[in-house]
């Protein structure tokens, strides 16, 4: 285990404090609120603004629905489905990067199969008249207020593993407790030798879940109007692309941040179990009362510069991780892509060296794959049209979210390779709009 100075924490104290409480006391009534406009207030903001000047505290109270036993046995179901799957299902042994420590995860690459066997599951269960889809959607609220205490009680469990039992060496205390609640004390925390939580929270439960609400939501449409519009068809179609297109890479976020070098914490589990679900899913929940007719040129218009943005996200990810893993010896943009063979020093003394591609997407800005990123979210928003503010606030989040990620990626670079970094950021000046930022 880590002593308690060999673990870094990604912001200051204050930050992390001050981040801490206002995740703590904004998310959880953000999220009610959230889904309070969006399905009883027409999405409207005022509304619910009127609303809660009327009944003040206790009116907030009233619409915050209790965790009923429906909403429990809906997400057990759920969560004990996804990690059957995760366990049983066959895959191909694929290892993570090393970490600072020496430590090589080992994973079971199977989230493809576990994707189309949770949608084809899902929809058989509809058709067969066995489960209805919209159930999920009449308890949402409840759904989610589950999901906020249940999450809340899991991340102490991540704690309290972390302190006591903790799965490899990469594990480790700050010396204070809070810190160590928020931002984790283990980064690939495990159940047995072969599940793996934060695949678990952060694939299994969390993206997963973004796919069946996106049906959820175009199924409760159908039941209600009798016919989807076509609204609905380009958000559900162009967010199921981009689930789809994250399990057919899921081995290569592996290697991203949020699995090599964010622990597992309440910052990125509380997160993808409940942020991603409520906030991510949100311009499709909104759609579900705004049946909008876009007409068909509009309609194919959103859907095709929408797949043209997660297509260019999907390339940006592979050519990187093509790069690293043919150590160089690929073609990027049909030419020998151009890097820097940085070398950097370990946690145990030792050195190693790694490449950074300063060509093709990744010689535009330091960032670039973030540009496609917002813009789908915007393309599978759009659809909602301007009426109202609520939709877009998933891609308002998402900017935000992957400005201060650029940062935090920026900063941890900079540390691990030092002058390498320099060099790189010479000669791709732009964080992640080239020209701009
Ligand atoms: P990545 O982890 O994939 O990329 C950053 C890492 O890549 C760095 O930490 C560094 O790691 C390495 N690296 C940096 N520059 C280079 C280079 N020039 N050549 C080779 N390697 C380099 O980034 P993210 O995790 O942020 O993003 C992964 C995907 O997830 C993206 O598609 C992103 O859009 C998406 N995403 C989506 C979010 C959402 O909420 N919707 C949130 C965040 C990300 P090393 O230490 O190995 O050198």
């Amino acid at each position: 285990m880590a002593t308690s100075s060999e673990t870094k924490t990604v912001h200051s104290p204050l930050v992390t404090y001050a981040s801490m409480l206002s995740l703590l006391t904004f998310c959880p009534p953000f999220v009610i609120l959230l889904w309070y406009t969006m399905v009883h207030a027409d999405g409207s903001i005022t509304r619910t603004g009127n609303y809660l000047k009327q009944h003040g505290l206790q009116g907030f109270i009233q619409i915050w629905p209790k965790p009923t036993a429906t909403a429990w046995k809906i997400i057990f179901c759920y969560g004990a489905f996804e990690a059957a799957l995760q366990l049983f299902l066959p895959g191909k042994r694929v290892q993570g990067p090393i970490s600072p420590t020496g430590h090589c995860p080992v994973y079971k690459a199977n989230g493809m199969a576990a994707y189309f066997l949770t949608l084809f599951t899902y929809l058989s269960l509809w058709w067969f008249g066995i489960f209805n889809p919209t159930v999920v959607y009449d308890h949402l609220g409840e759904i989610f207020s589950a999901l906020i205490f249940g999450s809340f009680i899991f991340c102490i469990f991540l704690y309290i593993k972390g302190q006591l039992a903790p799965s490899s060496t990469d594990s480790g205390s700050c010396g204070n407790i809070i810190i160590d609640f928020y931002w984790g004390m283990e980064l690939y925390p495990r159940i047995g030798k072969d599940f793996d939580i934060k695949v678990f929270t952060n694939c299994r439960f969390g993206m997963m879940s973004w796919s069946v609400l996106a049906v959820t939501y175009c199924i409760k449409q159908y039941e209600q109007n009798g016919r989807v519009a076509d609204s609905m068809l380009v958000n559900t179609i162009l967010m199921l692309v981009y689930v789809t297109k994250f399990f057919w890479w899921e081995a290569g976020y592996w290697n991203t941040m949020d699995i090599a070098h964010d622990r597992a914490g309440f910052y990125i589990c509380w997160g993808c179990l409940v942020w991603v679900p409520s906030v991510y899913t949100s311009p499709g929940m909104y759609l579900v009362n705004h049946p909008i007719n876009l007409g068909t040129q509009l309609a194919v218009c959103t859907l095709l510069a929408g797949i043209l943005c997660i297509y260019i996200n999907y390339d940006c990810d592979r050519q990187r991780q093509e790069f690293r893993q043919t150590n160089g010896k690929c073609s990027i943009w049909r030419k020998a892509p151009s890097k820097i063979v940085a070398s950097y020093t370990t946690t145990s003394g030792e050195t190693k060296t790694s490449l950074l591609l300063t060509s093709g997407w990744w010689g535009l800005s330091r960032h670039f794959h973030y540009v496609p990123e917002i813009l789908a979210a915007f393309f599978w928003t759009v659809p909602a049209l301007f009426n109202h503010f609520l939709p877009y606030f998933y891609v308002v989040f998402l900017t935000i979210l992957l400005i201060d990620r650029a940062k935090r990626d920026d900063d941890r670079c900079r540390s691990k390779y030092g002058k390498y970094w320099k060099l790189y950021c010479e000669k791709v000046p732009y964080k992640i709009l080239p020209g701009v930022y």
